[in-house]
């Protein structure tokens, strides 16, 4: 069974209950890495300059203390497969949806390589202005629809 390293559970311990839950039901079936949780003033500025993020700080989702966003990848990470992280974030996606209607966790999720989630059931990765592939945040209902 895979498990974090330290570094990877040092990071996401960084952040908000539910995504170190979700997490950590994840891990136990495939193997992954924490790249980063928690981000503050000048890790969120060089995020920025060097376009892993469009947010300026404090407005990013990892700004928040514990981080309402998570960074991770399949485990050993290659940036140039991106099919693996499209499977890992379906994986990701449908076990928030099982902790949540258990109750284990609160938030949905939303994935940066698909902000706008499902319309009406329907997925459109074409309309994705703005892959950001390793990224989950928490968030409430609503907004979900209505993309960024
Ligand atoms: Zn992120």
């Amino acid at each position: 069974m895979p498990k974090f390293g330290r570094r990877s559970r040092d990071r996401l311990d960084t952040c908000h209950k539910d995504l170190v839950v979700l997490f950590n039901a994840v891990i136990t079936e495939i193997d992954c890495s924490v790249l980063c949780g928690h981000r503050g003033e000048k890790e969120q500025n060089e995020a920025v300059a060097s376009g892993h993020s469009k947010a300026h700080f404090p407005h990013g989702k990892h700004n928040a203390n514990p981080s309402n966003a998570v960074d991770v990848a399949p485990y050993p990470v290659d940036w140039d497969d991106r099919e693996r992280f499209f499977y890992f974030a379906g994986w990701v996606l449908a076990k928030a949806e099982i902790l949540r209607n258990v109750g284990e966790i609160t938030h949905k999720i939303r994935w940066g390589g698909n902000w706008r989630g499902f319309k009406n059931g329907v997925i459109d990765f074409k309309k994705n202005t703005f892959d950001d592939l390793p990224h989950f945040e928490l968030i409430n209902d609503i907004s979900f629809e209505n993309g960024e």
